[in-house]
């Protein structure tokens, strides 16, 4: 495979200093390529080139921007299969999810932001008779976009669609874990005939190419989804800069899983909730917290379920989950189940490595986990794993559930499994959540606000609130001339 280059200023172009990272396959553990390590003077570069491109980007008509961002859309859906192959082969999902879900989000998000931007609206005060107060929103400049290795290309373009059609210009700074799509969508905005400069990506590591973005002078704004730990990093560097951020982070998601639920709905979805992807979904499930009523039966039923999920090659239809996305993962997630053996906790499921035949053994392969925590004192009840890897602890009633499910840093998603819809509404608001599906999960409206609190994140992103974001508003106050009456 050719090495995954820059692309600055409409250019595939070698890092400046010359290095490159190996890029490991999860699927056999063997190097697909070279990925460019960037450095500082790679990221001036693309800036530079973004600062160009802004004010013709800028000057365009809404329904010019539109029209690019439908091309782009466009260009990838015909590249689907494509697309989802380099998916599956860098990140480790099976290619069926890649092909239903990551790749047609990404074409969504270009769509649906084509759209938005022609709807956004501005506001008017008319404060007295003389008064009138408007607003403006004007794009910022350089928006710089820094994205996870989970869902590579759907977490990406959900920054680049806005950016690019509120009229910024971008510099991304992909993962250098996936960077493979990112580099594919550089090609599509060649083949849609964007303007260059206006969107320009540097691969490389986060400690380099990444806090090069953020503490660029000429990069107002930041976008980032990743690691708690890492945005703290990233909050330090960019405040003295005074940069607007967002920041969508890690969590803890509980399930609440009432008594009176739909039993066979619950455990169904909660499988689906918790593994999917490998568990490697900010979204996923990872606490399940069931009233004492039903804890047995729901615990025989689950377990039941997740022994029978097929782990594989991430080629076949067959795999419900794939391989983790790298070798330090599938080490970090081992770590975490083998300290909670340590502590007491019981496994019922999983808990080792999987060595697969052939051509995959040098595969990164776990097996889907389930432990059961009475309490929620143990590490793995407190810190994200980010893995297939749950938790199933008893709760005794609604109180109990909601100091259950509110007891960690994180604040990012939650499912509440009940038929009664006053324990729904109630727990809707008890809980410590920017996202709270009731007996659905993963249901999405891009219109929506998306994002976590507490340590889950800051801001929200999505529909209104990404316009929001990516535009500075401004207030107007024009005094009128007196009536002519
Ligand atoms: P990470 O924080 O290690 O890396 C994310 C990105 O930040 C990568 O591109 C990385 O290179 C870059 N980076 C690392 N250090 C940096 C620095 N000092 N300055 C600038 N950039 C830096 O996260 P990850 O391991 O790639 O992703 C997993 C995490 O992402 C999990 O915590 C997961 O929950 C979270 N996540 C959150 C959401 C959400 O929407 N809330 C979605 C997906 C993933």
């Amino acid at each position: 495979m050719d090495p995954i280059l820059n692309f600055i200023d409409g250019a595939f172009v070698a890092p400046i200093a010359g290095a490159y990272l190996d890029n490991h396959g999860p699927r056999d553990g063997h190097i697909l390529g070279k990925i460019a390590d960037s450095s500082a003077a790679d990221v001036d570069a693309a800036v530079a080139a973004a600062k160009r491109a802004f004010p013709k980007w800028k000057a365009l008509t809404r329904a010019e921007r539109s029209g690019f961002l439908h091309r782009i859309a466009d260009l990838i859906e015909s590249r689907l299969e494509s697309f989802a192959e380099a998916e599956s082969l860098d990140q480790g999902k099976p290619i069926h999810l890649a092909r239903q879900i990551d790749i047609p989000r990404a074409i969504e998000n270009f769509r649906f932001f084509a759209g938005a931007i022609l709807h956004q609206q501005e506001k008017a005060f008319q404060s007295s008779a003389h008064i009138l107060n408007f607003t403006r929103r004007d794009p910022m400049g350089v928006a710089g976009l820094i994205s996870p290795w989970n869902l590579p290309l759907y977490l990406l373009t959900w920054k680049i669609a806005p950016a690019l059609a509120t009229g910024n210009t971008v510099v991304a700074k992909p993962s250098e874990l996936t960077s493979l799509t990112a580099s594919m969508l550089a090609k599509v905005m060649v083949d849609a005939g964007l303007p260059t400069g206006v969107c320009n990506m540097v691969f490389g590591r986060g400690a380099s190419a990444g806090d090069a973005l953020v503490g660029h002078p000429d990069v107002p704004l930041i976008s980032f989804t990743g690691g708690t730990a890492t945005a703290a990093a990233i909050g330090k560097r960019a405040a003295p800069l005074y940069k607007k951020l967002s920041l969508e982070l890690g969590g803890k998601n509980p399930a609440l899983i009432f008594a009176d639920c739909d039993l066979e709905a619950a455990v169904n979805t909660s499988v689906r909730s918790s593994f999917t992807n490998q568990g490697e979904i900010c979204l996923c499930t990872s606490r399940l917290l069931i009233q004492e009523d039903i804890f047995d039966r729901f615990a025989e039923l689950f377990v039941e379920k997740v022994k029978a999920l097929k782990v594989g090659d991430p080629r076949s239809e067959e795999s419900f989950m794939g391989a983790l996305v790298s070798s330090d993962h599938r080490q970090k997630v081992m770590g975490f189940v083998e300290r909670a053996r340590a502590q007491g906790l019981s496994v019922l499921a999983g808990g080792t490595s999987l060595t697969l035949e052939g051509e995959l053994s040098d595969g990164y392969y776990y097996s889907p986990t389930v432990l059961v925590a009475p309490d929620t004192s143990a590490e793995i009840m407190q810190q994200e794993v980010f893995g297939p890897v749950v938790t199933l602890t008893p709760f005794k009633d609604y109180s109990d559930a909601i100091t259950k499910a509110n007891s960690t840093r994180y604040g990012l998603a939650c499912t509440i499994w009940t038929k009664n819809l006053d324990t729904a509404h109630q727990a809707a608001a008890d809980i410590d959540a920017g996202l709270v599906w009731v007996n659905t999960w993963m249901q999405r409206d891009l219109r929506t606000p998306f994002g976590g609190m507490k340590d889950s994140g800051v801001g929200r992103e999505g529909g209104d609130h990404s316009l929001d974001f990516y535009t500075e508003e401004k207030n107007i106050c024009l005094q009128l001339s007196a009536s002519k009456a």
